[in-house]
């Protein structure tokens, strides 16, 4: 299986600011066959670097999609419109799930919008803080995936892929913890369990699963060999060129 290395820009970066990087990431980006390199920029990005990305080194990414194809939905962009632009789409981050309400029968629909119009969707998961003090983690993360892929049929299931993204671990939360190679191992042993109960064992064993949760250049190669992780989904360091520069090397030496 590929290895997925994606940099979630999230709010960052003006389309200026976005193209100069892109340039940068090119210039030094050989062409690596067994890893796809991609990032999600703002939406209002996403066109004019389509035009810019060489797609035999990176692929790009939307954020979010809207799950209507097209309608009376003010300030939404759908997967229709997306298709063609972006390969990938971030769906279910928990920062739209808990900043912006998005609950899993939204994000099913949204995984369904974007299957059905070609874009894969990076099917965001995982428990808060006080969901795995109080021993709910499993619990979580068995509905968040039951939910999320509620409308994927075994036909479809290899054309997601599954960030498993403790929320206590995202940079961005207040006191971030660093999750452990083996609290890793034991989340995504259970996501690949969940799977196969719903999917078999195997067609389960075709969804890549990502990890994300303040990953760096100094921590990737360790968590790139936890068993049964596939890639990574990178925030923060993903805005630093050399950073994400070096995740990727990271990945091609601990893969090859
Ligand atoms: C994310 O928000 O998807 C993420 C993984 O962020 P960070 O790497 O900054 O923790």
């Amino acid at each position: 299986m590929k290895t997925y290395i994606v940099g979630n820009w999230k709010l960052n970066f003006t389309v200026g600011e976005a193209s100069i990087y892109l340039h940068k990431l090119l210039k030094s980006l050989p062409i690596y066959r067994d890893i796809d390199v991609v990032v999600a920029p703002s939406l209002l990005a996403l066109q004019p670097l389509s035009l810019q990305i060489d797609r035999h080194k990176m692929k790009l990414a939307a954020q979010n999609g809207f799950y209507q194809d097209y309608g009376a939905y003010t300030g939404e962009v759908s997967f229709s419109q997306l298709r063609g632009i972006v390969d990938y789409a971030i769906v279910g981050h928990s920062e739209r799930r808990y900043i912006l309400g998005e609950d899993d029968k939204m994000i099913a629909k949204k995984v369904d919008a974007a299957i059905r119009n070609k874009v894969t969707p990076i099917l965001c998961i995982g428990e808060t803080e006080s969901e795995r003090a109080f021993g709910e983690t499993s619990d979580v993360i068995k509905d968040q995936l039951a939910g999320g892929l509620r409308e994927v049929s075994d036909d479809e299931i290899d054309k997601v892929i599954i960030a498993y993204e403790p929320v206590w671990a995202i940079s961005s939360t207040k006191a971030a913890k660093i999750a452990t190679p083996d609290e890793i191992a034991d989340a995504v042993k259970l996501i690949r369990k969940c799977l196969a109960d719903m999917y078999g064992v195997k067609l389960a064993d075709k969804v890549p699963v990502l990890f994300g949760g303040s990953v760096n250049s100094s921590n990737a190669g360790g968590y790139l060999t936890v068993p049964g992780v596939n890639g990574l989904l990178i925030g923060g360091a993903s805005l630093i060129l050399n950073e994400f520069v070096d995740i990727i090397d990271t990945a091609k030496r601990v893969r090859s």
